[in-house]
């Protein structure tokens, strides 16, 4: 066993593990902002219910309206005939007048039942409405407070990112121009410039190695990389 080379292993290994940790936090960092997007797709979902909603009261007022005016044409109708048939002479005149005011008066009092009842369906919408409003500021609130964590847990990995790419050349000083270069190649190429030695195999690609390579890992007599995919190898 060459002490040296066995030095130069371990410093490796331990630069693994802070490009490691640094490649994790980069990735923790770049897909951060999960949690709030939920709750904003929710409020923004209930907020699509509520334009619908919306939509659907403003037309039944429109209806209401409409035969509001109508029920108080055939109000003002009603009074008119009512004092028309005061000056009436005859009893045929008067019977005329009396089935047209039954008639716009049953017309009326069918108008006002329909009001009535469209009124009822506006009540509930609106009840519907202020339940969905409420959903939705919960959603809100839910999606601000998640924001507002995120950017607390973002400044916080930021700084420990910032610090370990402070501390990453004190962690590969003294290692070997040759031996960073080996490292730096299949790091660069794979994500990852150690790979794991499992009996004969690169436990990373799977690549058969040599039996004077596996003895070079076991004895770590010198740097092996895999043939497969340039990792260099070590016995966990
Ligand atoms: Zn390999």
């Amino acid at each position: 066993m060459t002490t040296q080379v066995s030095e130069v292993l371990d410093r490796l290994l331990q630069l693994a593990a802070h490009d490691d940790r640094l490649k994790r936090l980069e990735e923790t960092l770049a897909r951060a902002p999960a949690a709030a997007q939920v709750h904003e797709a929710a409020a923004a979902e209930v907020a699509g219910k509520i334009r619908l909603l919306a939509e659907k009261l403003a037309v039944l007022k429109a209806q209401v309206r409409l035969r509001e005016n109508e029920l108080k044409g055939h109000e003002q109708k009603v009074a008119r005939l009512k004092q028309q048939s005061g000056e009436v002479r005859t009893n045929r005149e008067f019977m005329a007048f009396r089935s047209e005011i039954a008639n716009t008066q049953a017309e009326a009092d069918r108008l006002a039942g329909e009001v009535l009842r469209i009124l009822d369906v506006v009540n509930q919408a609106e009840a519907r409405l202020g339940a969905l409003s409420a959903e939705r500021d919960r959603a809100l609130q839910a999606a601000a407070e998640a924001r507002r964590q995120e950017e607390e847990d973002q400044l916080e990995r930021k700084a420990e990112r910032d610090g370990l790419v402070r501390e990453r050349p004190a962690c590969s000083e003294g290692i070997p121009a040759e031996a960073l270069e080996l490292y730096e190649r299949a790091r660069q190429a794979r994500g990852h410039g150690m790979a794991v030695l499992e009996g004969a195999y690169c436990s990373a690609c799977g690549d058969l190695q040599t039996r004077n390579d596996v003895y070079a890992v076991q004895n770590r007599t010198r740097l092996v990389p895999c043939k497969g995919c340039n990792r260099i190898l070590f016995l966990a």
